[in-house]
C-alpha cells in the first residue's frame, strides 16, 4: 500500500519534456535500438516517438492505458537491479488523459498491427493496422483539456531546451541506441547507437568538443567508474553538462556533481563547469532511490568512498595532459 502511494506520488506529466521522457523510456524498456523523436511547437502541438522495440501485443494494447498496468517491476530495490526505466504503469494513462494519443504497434509473431486512438483518455478507435516493427506513438494537443497545466508551460524555446536536455541525457546513458531528435523537421540530435560512449558524446556535444575530453577509469571493490571529462579550457556556464549515470540510469546527486567540479580545483574559473559523462556501476543495494518520486535523485551508501575514487580518476586524467 505504501509502495502504491509512493508510486502514485510520482505522477509526472507536467510539461512536454516529461511526456518525451516517459515515452522515450518506454521505447528504451522495449529494447529498441533506434528511437526517433519528432516535435512540433516544442511538443505542445505534437510529440511523435517511433521505436523498433518489442511492440505491444494486440490483446495488451488497451490494457497499457489503464492505471498501474505495468508489465515491469514491483518494488523500489528492483529499480536499480532490473534495467527497466518504467515501473509505475502510470505514464500512458496520464499522458492519454491530457491529450490525443494515437498508438500503432505490433509485437513479434503477429499477422497485423493495432491502432488505438484516445482523446482525453477516452478510447475513440481500436482497430487493426499495418504490421510494423515496434511502436509509433503520437501525442497531440497536449493539455488541451487542462488549461491550468498549460499555464505552467513556458516559451517554446524553454520547453524545447528542456526536451533537448532530457533527450541528451537519455542518449548519453544509452550508447547502444541510435537516437534522432527533430523539431519542425530540423534535426537537433543524432547519435550513432554503436555502443561507443565517446561517439555518443560526439553526437550530443559535437566532434570538436569531444576531442577536448579525456577518458576516466577507476575501480575498487564497490565501484567501477568510466566516462569522459572535458579539459579545463572547455567549460560551460551551467551544471547541465554534467551527467551521472548509475547502473544505466541517469541520476541527480549534488555531492557527486560537486566532487566532479572540485576535481578541477583552481583550473576552473568561477561560475564555469566542466562537461562530464560519468558511468558508475555498483551494487544496487548501495543506491537508495526512495528520495524523490521522479526516481532521479538518489542517496548513496559509501558516498565518501565514491567521491574519493571519482576525484582521483578525474585528476589523473587531467594530469596526463600536464596541465
Ligand atoms: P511503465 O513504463 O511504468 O510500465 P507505462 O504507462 O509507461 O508504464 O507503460 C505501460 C505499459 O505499456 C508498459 O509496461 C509496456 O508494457 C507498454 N509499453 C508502453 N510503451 C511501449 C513501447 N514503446 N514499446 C513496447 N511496449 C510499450
Ligand atoms: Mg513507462
Amino acid at each position: 500500500e505504501q509502495l502504491a502511494n509512493q508510486i502514485a506520488a510520482g505522477e509526472v506529466v507536467e510539461r512536454p519534456a516529461s511526456v518525451v521522457k516517459e515515452l522515450v523510456e518506454n521505447a528504451i524498456d522495449a529494447k529498441s535500438t533506434q528511437i526517433d523523436i519528432y516535435l512540433e511547437e516544442a511538443g505542445l502541438k505534437k510529440i511523435q516517438i517511433v521505436d523498433n522495440g518489442e511492440g505491444i501485443a494486440a490483446e495488451d494494447v488497451s490494457q497499457a492505458f489503464k492505471r498501474h498496468a505495468t508489465s515491469k517491476i514491483y518494488n523500489q530495490a528492483d529499480l536499480f537491479r532490473i534495467r527497466t526505466l518504467g515501473f509505475r504503469g502510470e505514464a500512458l494513462p496520464s499522458i492519454a488523459s491530457v491529450s490525443k494519443v494515437t498508438v500503432e504497434t505490433s509485437s513479434e509473431g503477429e499477422v497485423s498491427g493495432t491502432r488505438l486512438v484516445l482523446v482525453g483518455g477516452k478510447m475513440e478507435r481500436h482497430e487493426k493496422a499495418a504490421l510494423r516493427r515496434g511502436t509509433k506513438i503520437t501525442v497531440e494537443q497536449l493539455f488541451f483539456n487542462t488549461p491550468a497545466r498549460l499555464k505552467y508551460v513556458k516559451t517554446i524555446q524553454t520547453e524545447l531546451a528542456n526536451i533537448g536536455d532530457i533527450v541528451n541525457r537519455l542518449a548519453l546513458s544509452h550508447p547502444s541506441i541510435a537516437f534522432r531528435l527533430f523539431h519542425e523537421g530540423n534535426q537537433m540530435l543524432r547519435t550513432s547507437g554503436n555502443g561507443e560512449l565517446r561517439q555518443t558524446i560526439a553526437g550530443v556535444y559535437g566532434v570538436q568538443t569531444t576531442k577536448k575530453m579525456r577518458s576516466i577509469e577507476a575501480k575498487d571493490l564497490d565501484f567501477t567508474i568510466r566516462g569522459y571529462v572535458s579539459l579545463p579550457e572547455v567549460t560551460r556556464a551551467s551544471r547541465n553538462y554534467i551527467s551521472t549515470i548509475i547502473n544505466g540510469r541517469y541520476i541527480k546527486n549534488f555531492v557527486l556533481n560537486k566532487a566532479i567540479t572540485q576535481a578541477y580545483g583552481s583550473k576552473l574559473m568561477v561560475g564555469r563547469f566542466p562537461i562530464a559523462i560519468i558511468e558508475i556501476e555498483m551494487d544496487p543495494l548501495l543506491v537508495d532511490v526512495n528520495v524523490h518520486p521522479t526516481k532521479q535523485e538518489v542517496r548513496l551508501s559509501k558516498e565518501a568512498e565514491l567521491v574519493t575514487l571519482l576525484k582521483q580518476s578525474i585528476s589523473e586524467a587531467l594530469r596526463e595532459e600536464n596541465l
